[in-house]
């Protein structure tokens, strides 16, 4: 039986689970029952008192409580069956329609008290809720009232409902075992494992959430330190296969690019040849913020592992990225007269593709390999590897950072991240690595222009970018969600949360109404998470090409793609982001010749958003952007849209969870510092062989 086979085993021993689901879960990255309980809410819905007619607000999701004050009805309009039932008071009246639900008219009794749960409009001066849910009243107050309910990212065939059955029946089968020591419970004041997952999954209040978020998050933070420490003890002690030698050709080569590098570059190049040479094994983590030119430094740290006849590997986190380093490669190498040559692989090329830049690999005609991670997921045979960068490495899973080194016979590693981030976090979280800074920007950038509004500038900022975009340029508009969010299970989805996703644009209907606005020889396209690998280098592709003028994406674009005539970036709900992630976005802006502006629309009106979002209103310096982070933020803040979180831990935050990590940091060190093998602790050896398979399975 192969390893995935007996994971799949696993879950299917639930009970509720079969081949099916399975399958569905897959998609979610849920393979065993530990990723089933590690697979955590993204929000709660808070389920408040119900409320009497008279204190129901339109816009907001309520509960309201009464009697129907006569038969529901069931009417056919357009095609459509709709129940219309009535709820009254001596407050007021509310109307209750549901659609293509007519068993629920059945279901309705007159006279009886319940509970109706839904989104509050009001028409005509008179208040309407669509597809709310229904409760016995008696049964809502016992079960429901100042409940959380989790919110989990779902996919076609796995619904909310079945996540929890399935995690509560994971809880109840199988004990989770404990494998932190009593003594660090005890100092750091943290819950029990497994109460801390049945409070991640069924909070029966804030603090209890609170609390199984801090073990939670605690735990995954300890865990990435002490492997790290593990491997840093372990690497100290062996010595390089590839020591490094200076070569001329490599100092002409520099000397011959089209521009000097600047200072930080120097410097960090120097500290990498340094390592190179050293006889020891290479740890070193460039940081630099976006556009100082840290891709430049990786390619210079490969032609010297090339020209003392070692192999290298770059390896991007989207295939985009890696296609445009692979074409840099490829004019470096054309413009000099090194004896090197360079090979793509990537997921999507075809078989025969594959097979002819794999054998290139293993008889060493490539010297430089470029490519996506897939590169490591499938059999390369390298000859003599001796460097590996990672270029964004920000963007991998924790599990992968550690995964990615391991190949080969102990390369050389070098991490590329535009995340600055304060050095006081940076110390423990790169603690195995040495770092070097390019804390400067090449010369003759012309700065950002900036610009905080509320969404009354809107319209101005729209006109604006057709502006810009009828001078040649293109520009970005990014907004937090996909899509509108859809109703499942036949309700309406909850909309007020505790974290809350109401109000929230969404790059479907956004670029529809862009679309319907702007004269139609402007080209506008989509991008997101969710589309296929392809359908997304499709349109990345049109855009660099310029092809689409205007790209209406979420996130996904932060990763260093670079479109010098991309002029304008507009952010909706800003304030919904982190700072650090809202920096990389303007990022993909300012690379060229022309004049760049970020405009940040404000959804909030709280003045600690206003506040936040004016330190990158007046700042384009990415270290004093994440310094100002650390400070505004506290441990007081829970949650949010997920954080462009350094590292991507599933549920730990850097800068709120700041504090845990120094802590964590004490406990790890403590441990390994008395039994540096784990040999006395034996559960936890057994987690991190869990947390950091050998084997990388993907994002
Ligand atoms: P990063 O990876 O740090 O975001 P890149 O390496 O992609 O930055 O560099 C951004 C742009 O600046 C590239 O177009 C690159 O060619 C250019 N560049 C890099 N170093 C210099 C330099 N010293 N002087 C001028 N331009 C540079
Ligand atoms: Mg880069």
């Amino acid at each position: 039986m192969t390893a995935s086979e007996t994971n799949k085993n696993e879950l299917l021993s639930l009970k509720g689970i079969g081949p099916k689901t399975a399958g569905a879960l897959e998609r979610l990255g849920i393979y065993r029952v530990e990723d089933l309980l590690h697979y955590y809410p993204r929000d709660y819905e808070l389920y408040g008192a119900p409320k009497p007619l008279y204190q129901l607000t339109p816009g907001q999701t309520e509960a309201v409580e009464g009697v129907l004050v006569r038969e529901p009805v069931l009417n056919l309009y357009r095609g459509m069956r709709i129940v219309n039932a009535y709820l009254a008071d001596m407050t007021g009246r509310l109307q209750l329609s549901w659609y293509n639900m007519p068993y629920i008219k059945g279901a309705l009794k007159t006279g009886q008290r319940y509970v109706f749960r839904g989104r509050v409009y009001e028409k005509n001066g008179r208040l309407l809720m669509y597809q709310p849910k229904v409760m016995e009243a008696e049964s809502y107050r016992k079960s429901c009232a100042g409940r959380l309910f989790p919110v989990y990212p779902l996919t076609k065939g796995v619904t909310g409902r079945l996540l929890q059955t399935a995690v509560a029946e994971a809880l109840k089968g199988q004990s989770v075992r404990e494998y932190l020591p009593e003594e660090i419970l005890q100092r750091q004041a943290l819950s029990g494992l497994s109460e801390a997952y049945q409070g991640i999954h069924f909070p029966k209040g804030k603090e209890e959430l609170l609390r199984a978020r801090k073990r939670l998050s605690f735990d995954e933070l300890f865990l990435f330190l002490l492997e790290g420490g593990r491997r840093k003890r372990r690497q100290e002690r062996q010595a390089s296969a590839y020591r490094c030698r200076p070569d001329l050709r490599l100092i002409r080569f520099i000397a011959e690019l089209p521009y000097s590098l600047t200072g930080a570059q120097q410097k960090a190049l120097k500290e990498i040849m340094a390592d190179m040479s050293s006889g020891r094994i290479m740890n070193r983590l460039v940081e630099g913020d976006v556009g100082s030119g840290k891709t430049v430094v990786g390619f210079l740290a490969m032609l010297y592992a090339g020209l003392n006849g070692f192999q290298s590997v770059l390896m991007a986190p989207t295939e985009v990225l890696a296609e445009q380093h692979y074409e840099t490669v490829r004019s470096f190498l054309n413009r000099g007269e090194l004896p090197l040559s360079a090979v793509l692989l990537k997921g999507s090329m075809t078989a025969a593709e594959k097979r002819a830049a794999l054998e290139r690999i293993r008889n060493h005609e490539a010297d430089m390999i470029v490519g996506t991670h897939a590169l490591f997921q499938q059999q390369v045979d390298y000859d003599r590897l001796g460097l590996v960068v990672t270029d964004e490495q920000h963007r991998f899973g924790v599990a992968q950072r550690y995964a990615l080194t391991e190949k080969g016979g102990a390369p050389h590693v070098l991490l590329m991240s535009a995340t600055p981030i304060p050095r006081t976090l940076a110390g423990i979280l790169y603690e195995d690595l040495a770092l070097s800074v390019i804390d400067a920007l090449p010369e003759g950038r012309r700065e950002i222009k900036n610009c905080v509004v509320g969404p009354s500038y809107r319209k101005t900022a729209w006109k604006f970018i057709l502006e810009e975009l009828r001078k040649g340029h293109q520009a970005y508009v990014i907004c937090p969600m996909i899509e509108k969010p859809e109703a499942g299970e036949g309700q309406e989805l909850p909309e007020t949360t505790l974290f809350g996703t109401e109000g929230l644009e969404n790059v479907t209907e956004y670029a529809e109404r862009l679309r319907g606005m702007y004269p139609p020889e402007i080209r506008i396209g989509v991008l997101h998470g969710k589309m296929k690998a392809q359908e997304k280098d499709q349109v990345m592709t049109a855009f660099q090409e310029g092809s689409l003028q205007l790209l209406v994406s979420t996130t996904v674009v932060e990763v260093g793609v670079d479109v010098p005539n991309a002029t304008v970036m507009m952010i909706e709900n800003a304030d919904r982001f982190g700072l650090a992630q809202l920096h990389q976005l303007r990022g993909r802006v300012g690379r060229g010749k022309a004049q760049s502006y970020c405009i940040m629309i404000n959804t909030s009106d709280s003045e600690r958003a206003a506040e936040r979002l004016e330190i990158l209103n007046h700042s384009n310096d990415g270290f004093y952007i994440a310094n100002e982070d650390l400070r505004l933020r506290g441990p007081g803040d829970v949650f949010g849209l997920r954080q462009s979180g350094e590292l991507r831990f599933r549920i730990a935050d850097i800068y709120q969870d700041a504090e845990l990590l120094q802590a964590a940091r004490e406990e790890s060190g403590r441990i390994l510092s008395e039994d540096p093998e784990l040999q006395e602790h034996r559960a936890l050896l057994e987690r991190l062989r869990h947390a950091f398979p050998e084997e990388y399975r993907g994002a």
